[in-house]
């Protein structure tokens, strides 16, 4: 059966290809896509670990991505992932103090989001092509620090697309915002507001669904698309390194194929933690996906509780990309855990909403047993990061190490992936500091060669560039001015 694509919200909405899907970001309704089934992988585990990272991502993608055809998707694949990492492996998986990392962050903005974003905008292209879809994508993109950028480095003069990054100006580390402010590319532009990532995340959504706005873009030949993880097409690549991992540790004699083992996600709006719900549902033998939160921790509260209640109040912490009251992926595991049902999802969400919290039934709380949650505050971060460094000279970055506290309990249960999210020198004052019990210096110039100078890691490309590139002029202003500021990008001339 050929996978279409749904919206958690309205059963009846019309179901649609991958390919639109990905053009169209957030589905009509308001609802976020989901496919209509979950494709188990036959090919047996020992065969998967003897596939290159773009095999495999071929092999996972191509059920899902089946309106693209075989050459459309290599092409992509093949585009996405080569030289623009600094490790031929993409996503090696290393060993630290009794647990495996996977390092996420060998991308050209040195997080995560690379893996997903590096092929978005292929895939995007691709798509527009197949649809014959005449106008220009605007991709609109909230970002509590590093999908700003890597949608920004995916996206920079990519033919037919423009696209608008908000970030929180107050809440982003130095290194993130420099990164943005030194993006090129004439069709990207990003502006800061007096406001938190949750503030620019609903005033994204709003304009997404702001229907008259909507036929405004339409008559000025423009749509809107989106490069945040309510994207099926931000989420699916992420599958892929679940799965990588486990190639890994079977390849390295680390485990046996069909053994059990855990992942601990740093998790923030939920969407890469998803992506490993999912490589679960396709016969990954995962034990237990723990979902790893900072002192803003919803989620654990949520996991422990059945109650999700965003109403408390926002800290910005040492690690930004995990400071998010409102995980927009959550609708999608709440879609799950009532088995398919719109109707419960939809009116979850409009609780969420209306009173800024919900309660999920006994029996969808039960199917949570797939995940484990914990939070770590900012000095069991600190301490974290030190832990490591002490036992064998790595230094992780704030995320990671989140993830890492938060796994130890779970170390003695199954062989643990801890997902490395960032590179430490994204946040290099907060890891110095932490190493050194001492305060960074100001500039994040002599920061960053303090810390090359401890760690003996040298600079990743993106740092290199960074260190040489001038910003471009800071723009700020206020959460309700964001859709004034994106006509006067688009309709001003
Ligand atoms: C985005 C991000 C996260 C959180 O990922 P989600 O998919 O939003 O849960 C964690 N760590 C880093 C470094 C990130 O950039």
């Amino acid at each position: 059966m050929e996978i279409l694509y749904q919206s958690t919200r309205d059963p009846l909405a019309k179901k649609v290809t991958a390919s639109q899907a990905i053009l169209q970001g957030l589905s009509p309704d308001g609802g976020l896509y989901v496919p209509t089934q979950i494709p188990i992988i036959e090919t047996p585990l020992i065969e998967l670990a003897k596939l290159s990272y773009q095999e495999l991502a071929f092999k996972i993608l191509k059920p899902y991505l089946n309106d693209f055809s075989t050459q459309e998707l290599q092409t992509c694949l093949a585009a996405a992932y080569g030289n623009n990492f600094d490790n031929p492996a993409i996503a090696p998986l290393t060993e630290h103090a009794g647990a495996f990392y996977l390092e996420l962050f060998h991308g050209p903005t040195i997080a995560f989001k690379d893996l997903a974003l590096q092929l978005l905008p292929q895939l995007m292209i691709t798509a527009a092509h197949k649809n014959q879809l005449e106008k220009e994508i605007v991709i609109l993109t909230a970002t509590s620090g590093d999908t700003g950028k890597a949608a920004m480095a995916g996206f920079a003069d990519v033919p037919g697309t423009k696209i608008i990054v908000f970030y929180p100006k107050k809440g982003v580390s130095p290194v993130q915002e420099k990164q943005m402010l030194t993006q090129t590319g004439n069709n990207t532009f990003v502006l800061g507001i007096d406001g938190n990532f949750d503030q620019a995340q609903t005033n994204v959504k709003k304009i997404f669904n702001d229907q008259s706005f909507k036929q405004q873009l339409d008559l000025n030949g423009y749509q809107f698309s989106s490069a945040n993880s309510i994207n099926i097409g931000r989420l699916l690549p992420q599958i892929v390194y679940y799965f990588y991992a486990y190639s890994q540790l079977l390849t390295a004699g680390k485990i046996k194929a069909g053994d059990k083992i855990n992942f601990s996600v740093p998790t923030g709006n939920f969407g890469d933690i998803l992506a490993g719900y999912y490589a679960k549902q396709m016969g990954l033998p995962i034990k237990k996906l723990i979902c790893a939160s900072n002192k803003n921790h919803v989620l654990t509260d949520f996991f422990n509780s059945g109650t999700y209640d965003r109403k408390r109040p926002f800290y910005v912490t040492s690690s930004p990309s995990m400071d998010i009251l409102v995980s927009s992926n959550l609708e999608r595991l709440l879609y799950y855990l009532s088995d398919k049902n719109s109707e419960t999802t939809r009116h979850l969400m409009e609780q969420l909403q209306e009173d800024g919290r919900y309660r999920i039934t006994a029996a969808m709380q039960a199917k949570l047993a797939d995940f484990a949650a914990g939070f770590a505050d900012e000095q069991q971060t600190a301490t974290e990061i030190k832990r490591i460094f002490k036992i064998d000279a790595t230094a992780v970055d704030p995320h990671t190490a989140v993830a890492s506290n938060v796994a130890q309990p779970w170390l003695t249960t199954a062989p643990t992936v801890i997902i490395a999210t960032a590179s430490p020198y994204k946040f290099p004052q907060v890891v110095w500091s932490a190493l050194t019990d001492s305060a960074a210096s100001k500039g994040t110039q002599k920061t960053l060669a303090q810390l090359k100078n401890l760690i003996k890691v040298p600079y990743p490309p993106a740092i290199e560039m960074l260190l040489t590139t001038t910003s471009r002029a800071k723009q700020t202003l206020a959460p309700e001015k964001m859709k004034s500021a994106i006509e006067n990008i688009l309709f001003d001339d």
